[in-house]
């Protein structure tokens, strides 16, 4: 029929749009090496901000005693402690707690999200129990990763330069987060000390390191996206201060907000962009990470109900709802191998309370989460490809097989199991024959956690 044929224009058209082929990707892979420079150059010279992180020294495996974590990025923040054991010992011990954030905290006030935090916080260090050895007469330390973009001053301090990810409380920008931190901590008399400031990027590679000295880089593909890697410290022209003696500094890259006329953006990206927290801001991080791609799915599918009445007569009202679709949905429905597509049709009828859908209709829709999709894993993909790129090991160089770790982590790559695989077997192709078996792509569970934990104890205010 005529609606149908709507529809699958529709489809077709999303399809072209948010093609990748791989001519593109090395575009993009290309573009995104040009402002890895230009932001490395000068203070605000490139979309990409390129954050110098102060760590200069990633674990070793000598870290010893206990340590605290605390990792804010999402919708849930973690607190962590760990007991380290020091050289050949590794993690003796480890325990967290994960608590949700209350949704109107993240539109509040800083005062009341830090209160919230430290409260949790001490909750959880007031359950130290065996196995946990603070030692005697000494402060506790905590590491924070805090996954939003900071200007660091030290390893210890740094001001918020903007909110990403559905956060928006306006006068915590340009604050210390440290500070800010710290004066919640000290109302409620809870005796801790920041020893870092880390982003959960910075954290991963940290913890990644500790397990694998060849890891070279991290890449975070959760709420939002993120990847941190480690520069020569003489190849930073905007860095001015000593060279630090280990000669490598770790750069916060602050990927999501990277964009290019190559990134293959549709209407429904551009919409999403305008109605969005922060218009214009975090393009790349819109089209690849777990926040966004379930409501690139949902515009769709409205504009298929608008527009070629593909559910029906009327539009069903919770299609129009933003974010009501969330990606672990879209996943869900996206590896739905059922033959009826029964989880497809129970999301559809649970979250968008759309009934009778027919197979036709459904398989439609898992089209639509693979086109979605695929394009966010395959622009990971050419990122990571743009990196390796920077540090010259995108190929054999003098016949020698360096080998390149990149450390993983995040929900979406976690779970979005076609997402990663897509990821995985872009980068290969990109790479090419012999230089791909010397990159590995490994997955860093929780690595931000305790690599902020370890960066804590190697700047502890007792070593
Ligand atoms: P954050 O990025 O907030 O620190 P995580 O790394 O745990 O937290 O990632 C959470 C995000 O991962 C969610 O917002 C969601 O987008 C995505 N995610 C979680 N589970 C799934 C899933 N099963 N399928 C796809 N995406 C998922
Ligand atoms: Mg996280």
């Amino acid at each position: 029929s005529g609606r149908w044929a709507r529809a699958m224009a529709i489809l077709r058209e999303v399809e072209e749009k948010c093609g990748t082929p791989i001519s593109k990707l090395r575009q993009v892979a290309d573009a995104m090496t040009v402002e890895m420079h230009a932001g490395l150059a000068s203070e605000g010279g490139s979309k990409l901000k390129m954050l110098i992180s102060y760590v200069d020294n990633l674990p070793t495996g000598d870290e010893k005693g206990l340590f605290y974590a605390l990792d804010l990025g999402g919708t849930n923040f973690r607190v962590l402690r760990v007991q380290l054991g020091g050289k050949d010992k590794s993690v003796v011990n480890q325990e967290f707690d994960e608590v949700s954030i209350p949704p109107h905290l993240m539109t509040g006030t800083s005062e009341e999200l830090f209160d919230f935090i430290a409260t949790a916080l001490a909750k959880f260090v007031a359950t130290e129990g065996e196995g946990f050895h603070p030692a005697p007469g000494r402060q506790r330390e905590l590491g924070f990763t805090f996954s939003f973009p900071v200007r660091q001053l030290s390893i210890s301090s740094g001001t918020l330069i903007k909110w990403t990810k559905g956060f928006n409380i306006e006068d915590a920008v340009g604050q210390d987060v440290v500070g800010e931190l710290t004066k919640s901590m000290e109302k409620i008399g809870l005796d801790m000390r920041v020893a870092a400031l880390v982003n959960d990027t910075i954290g991963t590679l940290a913890g990644g390191r500790y397990h694998n000295q060849d890891v070279a880089a991290a890449v975070i593909l959760g709420t939002g996206t993120n990847a941190a890697y480690v520069e020569r410290a003489h190849a930073i022209p905007k860095w001015h201060g000593l060279l630090p003696k280990s000669g490598e500094m770790v750069i916060n890259m602050e990927w999501g907000n990277f964009r290019s006329s190559h990134l293959p953006l549709t209407e429904y990206d551009q919409a999403l962009d305008v109605e969005s927290l922060n218009p214009g801001e975090q393009i790349f991080e819109k089209i690849i990470s777990g926040m966004y791609l379930g409501e690139i799915v949902r515009r769709v599918l409205s504009r298929m109900a608008e527009e070629a009445d593909f559910f029906g007569d009327t539009v069903p009202p919770k299609l129009q709802i933003p974010f009501i679709l969330r990606t672990p949905d879209m996943s869900a429905m996206h590896h739905d191998t059922s033959p009826d597509l029964r989880v497809v049709g129970g999301k559809l009828k649970d979250i968008l309370e759309i009934s009778n859908t027919s197979l036709k209709m459904r398989k439609v829709i898992v089209e639509l989460c693979d086109i979605v999709a695929t394009r966010g894993a395959r622009l990971s993909a050419a990122g990571i490809f743009g990196i390796l790129k920077k540090l010259g090991r995108d190929t054999v160089r003098d016949g020698e097989k360096q080998k390149s770790v990149i450390a993983l982590d995040g929900g979406l790559y976690e779970h979005y199991t076609k997402f990663s695989a897509c990821m995985e077997s872009t980068l290969k192709e990109l790479l090419g024959g012999e230089i791909a078996e010397s990159i590995v792509i490994e997955h860093s569970n929780d690595g931000s956690g305790i690599g902020a934990a370890l960066l804590a104890a190697s700047h502890s205010q007792y070593v």
